[in-house]
C-alpha cells in the first residue's frame, strides 16, 4: 500500500480517533484536525508520540490550506443532543465545511471521503433503506439541522464531482458504536451502558419499539478504508450492521451483559425519531467486499469493558 499523507476531520472524536489509529498502523502522514466540540485530545492521547501523526486545533467552518493526498471530513457533532445545542453552528459545520474541504481537495487534488449519514433517509418509508431511496425528511424540525446538513453535504460532493472532476467518496454511515464515545456522548449505546454500569434506570425514549440497526467501530473503519482505496465508485453506499433491533431489546441486551440491577424507565419520544432503521449493505458488498463480522453482544462486550474503566 503507498504512504499517503491523510487529513482526517473530527480526528479527536470517536469514530475520528480510531480512523487516526488505523492510518497511523499503516505509515501513512496523518493530520488529525479537529475544534474539541465533542472530541478530546484524550482520545488520540497514545498517538502524540508517533512522528507520523499531528494535531491540528482548527474550525472546519473556516477555510485551511494544507498538502495532503486523501481527506476523511467526520467533523460533525453526531449526536442529536450536541448537533442540537446550536443548531446553526451544525448546519454551518456540515456545509462550509464540506465546501472548504472541497476546496482544499480541488485545489491539491486530494480524493474526499465525506461521512454522510442514514439520517438522509429521515424516517424512511422504505425498509431496510437502499441507497436509491431519496428519503423522508422534515426540513424544519429539531433534527434538520443535521439531517439537511448531511444532505447539502452530499449535494456538494457530487456538484464537485460533477462540475470540477474533484476524486470524491460518500460513505453513509449507520448507528455505529465501541470504545471512545464520551461518557455524556448521548446516544443510545453509550447512555444505556454508563446507566447500567451505575445501577441507574435505563432512559427508554417512547415504548423503545422503534428500531436501529448498530455496528461496532472496527467493522465501520475497515469499510471506510475500502472505499477509500476503491477506484471509479463514487457512492453513495450504505455503511452499517444490516442486524436490526427494538431499543427495548437493546436495553435487555445491556443489562444481562453488565449483570446490571438497573430498571427501563420509559421517557418521552423525541421529535420526528425515526420509527425504524436498517441498511440494505448489498451495494457495499459488491462494490467493496465488505460486511460488519463483529454481532452486537461481541462488540457491546468490549464497549463495556472500555466504560468499565473510565467511570
Ligand atoms: P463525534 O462527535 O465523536 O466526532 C465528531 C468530531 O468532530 C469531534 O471530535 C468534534 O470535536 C469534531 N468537530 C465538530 N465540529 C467541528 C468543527 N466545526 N470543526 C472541526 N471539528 C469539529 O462523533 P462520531 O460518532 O465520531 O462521528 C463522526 C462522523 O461520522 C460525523 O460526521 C458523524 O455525522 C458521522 N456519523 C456517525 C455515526 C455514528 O453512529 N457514530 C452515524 C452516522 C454518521
Ligand atoms: N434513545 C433512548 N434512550 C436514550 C438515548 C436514545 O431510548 O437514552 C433512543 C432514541 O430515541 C432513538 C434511538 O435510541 O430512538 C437511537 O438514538 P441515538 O440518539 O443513539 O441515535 P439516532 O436517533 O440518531 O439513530
Amino acid at each position: 500500500m503507498m504512504i499517503q499523507s491523510v487529513l482526517v476531520t473530527g480526528g479527536a472524536g470517536f469514530l475520528g480517533s480510531h480512523l487516526c489509529d488505523e492510518l497511523v498502523a499503516q505509515g501513512n502522514d496523518v493530520l488529525c484536525l479537529d475544534n474539541y466540540f465533542t472530541g478530546s485530545k484524550r482520545n488520540i492521547w497514545h498517538l502524540m508520540d508517533c512522528k507520523n501523526f499531528e494535531l491540528i486545533r482548527h474550525d472546519i467552518v473556516q477555510p485551511i490550506f494544507l498538502e495532503v493526498d486523501q481527506i476523511y471530513n467526520l467533523a460533525c457533532p453526531a449526536s442529536p443532543v450536541h448537533y442540537q445545542y446550536n443548531p446553526v453552528k451544525t448546519v454551518k459545520t456540515s456545509v462550509m465545511g464540506a465546501i472548504n474541504m472541497l476546496g482544499l481537495a480541488k485545489r491539491v487534488k486530494a480524493r474526499i471521503m465525506q461521512a454522510s449519514t442514514s439520517e438522509v433517509y429521515g424516517n424512511p418509508l422504505e425498509h431496510p433503506q437502499k441507497e436509491t431511496y431519496w428519503g423522508n425528511v422534515n426540513p424544519i424540525g429539531l433534527r434538520s439541522c443535521y439531517d439537511e446538513g448531511k444532505r447539502v453535504a452530499e449535494t456538494l460532493m457530487m456538484d464537485y464531482y460533477r462540475q470540477n472532476k474533484v476524486d470524491v467518496k460518500v460513505v453513509r454511515i449507520f448507528n455505529t458504536y465501541g470504545p471512545r464515545m464520551a461518557v455524556s456522548d448521548g446516544r443510545v449505546v453509550s447512555n444505556f451502558i454508563v446507566q447500567a454500569l451505575r445501577n441507574d434506570p435505563i432512559t427508554v425514549f417512547g415504548d423503545g419499539g422503534q428500531t436501529r440497526s448498530f455496528c461496532y467501530v472496527s467493522d465501520m473503519i475497515d469499510g471506510w478504508i475500502r472505499m477509500m482505496g476503491r477506484e471509479n465508485f463514487v457512492g453513495p453506499v450504505n455503511l452499517g450492521n444490516p442486524k436490526e433491533f427494538s431499543i427495548k431489546m437493546l436495553a435487555e441486551l445491556i443489562i444481562e451483559v453488565t449483570e446490571s440491577k438497573s430498571e427501563i424507565v420509559y421517557k418521552q419520544l423525541p421529535e420526528d425519531d425515526p420509527v425504524q432503521r436498517r441498511p440494505d449493505i448489498s451495494l457495499a458488498k459488491e462494490k467493496l467486499n465488505w460486511e460488519p463480522k463483529v454481532g452486537l453482544k461481541q462488540g457491546l462486550e468490549k464497549t463495556i469493558e472500555y466504560f468499565r474503566q473510565v467511570i
